[in-house]
């Protein structure tokens, strides 16, 4: 008696079902908001653990049907991603670094005894949306196409246990330039009261739980005059992440060189690909070997992933060796910070760059960029 094993995910099975009713697209994308406008089709595919990965269907985009006992209602087993594709003056449509993406969600679907796929596979099926969905695709410059890849839990029971019914779905934005009207340092408040993430935590994975938590806190911030929040941790208020972002920042040495520090990954940091490929470009500028430079960083920079923690900035503003600090993330690839509320004080922090940026936060915003829309190859980082 031969069990046959369950299907993989299969780029190769894919139905297209194409819309009867395309919608009109914006004719002018800089008046788009973020996440509210989506193009005329989506991906659906189905796993259940008995036979597997169904056939992926891209279909017209429409609400989802969901027996309300589906545990993704109950408890939550969901999980996302958050990506872009951006287009070259060549016309050609860009992925940066969708390996990255695809790895963070394995790695999440395995923590939340979701089935894990081959992620090349479903790169493949984003392609393909992308490719019937081009028209959608915003060509000004700065414009790009968010990609929401999904996965929730749907077996249909309230009791807590394994997804034996799960649906992967991707669905798509197109998006104005984050900084239509340039680039604006924001202001955070430290919580020192609310824990974003936790030793032993979820704080790694992008699961929907860890950002329905953030937003009570968020609004606190507002309240108080302040735009995000810096999640601190800890006795020692030790600084984990910005907002959505990771947290970086440049520190004077007392031998001249300018140390980037950034927390090290743990079950505290998201993975981000923004932070991966800041630090990467940082490497290849301090290394005398790589041609790679950003411009008006100093050469001397040294490359640290350290814990850093609320006292020591506010030390450092205070005495001038603090340069910068900036978040890092897929939305606004960088966003540099000028105050943070810690203890009743705000610290000040430098931006002094002229464009909204510190220099090293521009530097680094303008050469991703670069490589994001195709003008600067890096290590093949952007995806035709
Ligand atoms: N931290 C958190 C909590 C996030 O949600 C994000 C956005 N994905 C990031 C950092 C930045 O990650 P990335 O650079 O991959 O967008």
């Amino acid at each position: 008696l031969s069990i046959p094993s369950p299907n993989a995910l299969d780029a190769s099975r894919l139905i297209v079902e194409p819309t009867p009713t395309p919608k009109p697209v914006p004719s002018d994308s800089s008046t788009l908001v973020f996440g509210q406008t989506f193009t005329d089709h989506m991906l659906t595919v189905r796993w259940n653990v008995s036979t597997g990965w169904d056939a992926p269907v891209i279909k017209p985009y429409a609400p989802l049907m969901l027996d309300p006992a589906s545990t993704v209602l109950h408890y939550a087993p969901t999980l996302f991603e958050g990506m872009k594709a951006y287009k070259d003056k060549q016309g050609r449509t860009r992925l940066f670094r969708p390996d990255l993406n695809m790895a963070r969600m394995n790695r999440g679907a395995a923590r939340m005894a979701f089935p894990t796929f081959d992620g090349s596979e479903l790169v493949s099926l984003i392609k393909e949306l992308l490719r019937i969905d081009d028209r959608w695709m915003p060509t000004d410059p700065g414009c790009s196409m968010y990609i929401r890849p999904t996965m929730i839990g749907t077996r249909a029971s309230l009791g807590v246990g394994p997804s034996t019914e799960v649906l992967l779905f991707v669905i798509m934005c197109p998006v104005a330039k984050y900084y239509s009207s340039g680039a604006k340092p924001v202001s955070l408040l430290a919580s020192t009261k609310d824990v974003r993430a936790f030793p032993g935590g979820t704080g790694s994975y992008k699961f929907g739980l860890n950002y329905a938590a953030c937003v009570a806190p968020q609004m606190e911030a507002a309240q108080k005059g302040y735009q995000q929040v810096l999640w601190v941790l800890g006795d020692d208020h030790e600084c984990t992440e910005v907002g959505m972002m990771n947290l970086v920042g440049g520190k004077k040495r007392e031998d001249g060189s300018v140390e980037l520090f950034t927390p090290p990954l743990s079950d505290i940091i998201l993975p981000g690909v923004t932070r991966n490929s800041v630090l990467a470009l940082a490497r290849a500028h301090a290394d005398p070997s790589n041609p790679f430079t950003l411009e008006g960083v100093p050469s001397n920079l040294v490359v640290s992933e350290r814990k850093v923690t609320m006292p020591e900035l506010r030390d450092a503003a205070r005495d001038g060796t603090l340069l910068e600090v900036f978040g890092t993330g897929t939305a606004a690839v960088v966003t540099s910070v000028e105050r943070i509320g810690y203890e009743g004080e705000d610290v000040k922090v430098p931006v002094e760059g002229g464009n909204g940026f510190g220099p090293i936060a521009g530097a680094f915003y303008e050469a991703l960029q670069a490589i994001q829309y195709g003008d600067l190859e890096f290590a093949d980082w952007s995806v035709v």
